[in-house]
């Protein structure tokens, strides 16, 4: 049989994509997240990523080739409940379906196509390159991964076959029948929540709240895969108490209290490069917050805070993992994720 030719799209390496639909006239609709991209033939969807190929219908351009590869301490990720004091391979690509305008991330999330020094990954040498660089996992990370979510799948089903875990740093922003398919073969999760308010995510990343929660719900309820949550503290932003309290207090009733926060210090970038970074005091205050709506797990980000790093009991509240910056101390005795003083078992997974 004569293998079909590859597809090419403006010159990129492109592959049939997943989840779409005619959209009506010569158009396509993507359905992978909740902005539903209708494009023209040789239009691209938000994210840069997803396009209309004309006789060849929804692609994935920048098919397999990443522009960001580094072996990171799994604490980086940020995942603090997760193989603490493992390594994890960071793989990153271009894209992004959010337009936040304070990312963090923006030289690979809203780059124009993947980097000139983007190199070509094929997923099944994922695991292999994984464990030559000493890591037990794989994270798609740095950009947004749903977008690009056939290569993302083939990296967790190869590193599943060959016992390396996965895990996906995402803002939640995906379509149902894209959230199962996209974390089918995925360990562990660190989901950013930028902020508990619609207004928010309409005014700053136009994307909508409510698809966000509805991953974290799902996540939680529908499967077994280890979540933690991390929102990034801007300055009058989402700094306020009351949006705190809210965020904080939902996670505890919904999700558990045992479920990881990370509140995250902003530095100013793209397009609220005019604000101050965060202070710690604000952080530290908002800490206290969420800690007071119950939940058990509260970490200060990039603020360099020994006691916002410390991971503590839920029941008696002595140390048991300390941290310098991307460094574990795991405290335990006996059992790894267990308390040295008290016997009490940590949420997470620890062997
Ligand atoms: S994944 Fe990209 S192309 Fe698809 S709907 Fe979202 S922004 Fe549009």
């Amino acid at each position: 049989m004569t293998p079909s030719p590859p597809i090419l799209f403006e010159g990129q390496p492109a592959r049939p994509a997943l989840f779409w639909r005619r959209g009506g006239g010569r158009h396509v609709v993507c359905e992978v997240c909740p902005r539903a991209c209708r494009l023209a033939p040789g239009q691209r969807g938000l994210c840069r990523v997803r396009a209309h190929a004309p006789g060849e219908g929804l692609v994935l351009t920048g098919d397999r080739l990443v522009s960001a590869l580094h072996a990171d301490p799994i604490e980086k990720k940020p995942l603090f409940h997760f193989l603490p004091g493992s390594r994890v391979l960071s793989i990153g690509q271009t894209g992004c379906n959010l337009t936040c305008r304070f990312c963090q991330n923006h030289a690979l999330s809203l780059a124009a196509g993947p980097s000139s020094t983007a190199i070509m990954l094929d997923p099944k040498e994922v695991p292999a390159l994984a464990r030559a660089s000493g890591c037990r996992s794989v994270a798609l990370t740095y950009n947004e991964p749903v977008v690009a979510l056939e290569y993302g799948l083939e990296v967790a089903g190869a590193c599943r076959a060959e016992g390396i875990r996965t895990v996906a740093v995402t803002a939640g922003y995906v379509s149902g029948a894209a959230r199962a398919a996209f974390f089918r073969d995925v360990d562990a999760a660190n989901v950013d929540l930028k902020a508990f308010s619609d207004g928010f995510y309409r005014r700053l990343c136009s994307a909508r709240l409510a698809p966000v929660l509805e991953t974290l719900l799902w996540l939680r309820r529908e499967t077994g895969i280890w979540l933690e949550i991390t929102t990034l503290i801007i300055p009058g932003q989402n700094d306020g108490d009351d949006g705190i309290r809210a965020l904080a207090g939902w996670i505890a009733r919904h999700l558990g209290t045992g479920v990881p926060l990370h509140l995250s210090a902003f530095f100013p970038a793209h397009r609220m490069a005019d604000l101050p970074r965060t202070p710690l005091a604000t952080l530290r205050r908002a800490r206290a917050l969420a800690l007071a709506e119950g939940l058990e797990h509260v970490y200060l980000g990039n603020a360099g805070d020994p006691d916002g790093e410390t991971t503590v009991c839920a029941r008696c509240g002595a140390p048991v993992i300390r941290r310098d910056r991307f460094r574990s101390e795991p405290l335990w005795q006996g059992a790894p994720g267990v308390c040295p003083v008290c016997g009490q078992a940590l949420a997470g997974r620890f062997s």
